[in-house]
């Protein structure tokens, strides 16, 4: 089963998976990835992308981000998906969608066109959506952030567009995607994570 996690900056993604690993490895294999997830050229894309030297404009950024998923999914995802394991990846498709196609202004269309032809039929079985208010978002994340990079330059505008953009995501594939609050305890958060797999794979 092929499992996607999204949401704005500081949703807590990263802690939310590494907990969902936790619970599920105790019954089945779990391979948990990022793009770019180790794959070399998939890394090399990602350098570009986040080089405060590349200019580079949106349907580039785009473009590349695609390319980077494309190789990241054949590579790794594609294998262990077949090997029979439970993939959990931080953030895929919908990032590009809600980053490119909205907050930026590329267009929802544009954007999943180029990742069509990226991804193929290769959509999440499953997608939760971390849904958070994009000013406590950031506010938990300068808390943590470390490194700075081309991406990070971008005003709290951006990311309520981003928001907005996952927000309508979620109304457009609610088949698939299920929204989360991100702003209640991580323990919460975790659990209804948890509880959302747990349903989805008895289905
Ligand atoms: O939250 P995470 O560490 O995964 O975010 C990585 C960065 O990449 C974010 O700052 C986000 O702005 C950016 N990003 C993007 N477009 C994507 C995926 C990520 O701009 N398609």
């Amino acid at each position: 089963v092929f499992i996607t996690f999204e949401g704005p900056e500081g949703s807590g993604k990263s802690t939310v998976i590494k907990a969902v690993q936790k619970h599920f490895e105790k019954e089945t294999e779990v391979m948990v990835t990022r793009e770019p997830g180790g794959i070399h050229v998939s890394e090399k894309i990602r350098d570009i992308i986040l080089d405060e030297d590349s200019e580079i404009d949106g349907i580039t950024e785009a473009l590349l981000f695609a390319a980077s998923r494309r190789v990241h999914l054949t590579e790794k995802i594609l294998p262990a998906l077949e090997d029979g394991q439970m993939v959990l990846c931080d953030r895929y498709i919908d990032s590009s969608l809600a980053y490119q196609g909205i907050a930026r202004n590329l267009g929802f269309d544009t954007v999943m066109e180029i990742n069509k032809i990226a991804v193929e039929n290769h959509m999440p079985d499953l997608t939760l959506y971390l849904k958070l208010d994009p000013e406590i978002g950031l506010s938990r994340k300068k808390t943590n952030d470390v490194e700075h990079n081309r991406l990070d330059n971008e005003e709290l505008d951006f990311h309520k567009r981003v928001v907005l953009g996952y927000n309508k995501l979620s109304e457009l594939y609610s088949e698939r995607i299920v929204t989360i609050d991100a702003s209640e305890p991580l323990e919460v958060v975790i659990e209804s994570a948890i509880d959302q797999i747990t349903t989805f794979i008895k289905s």
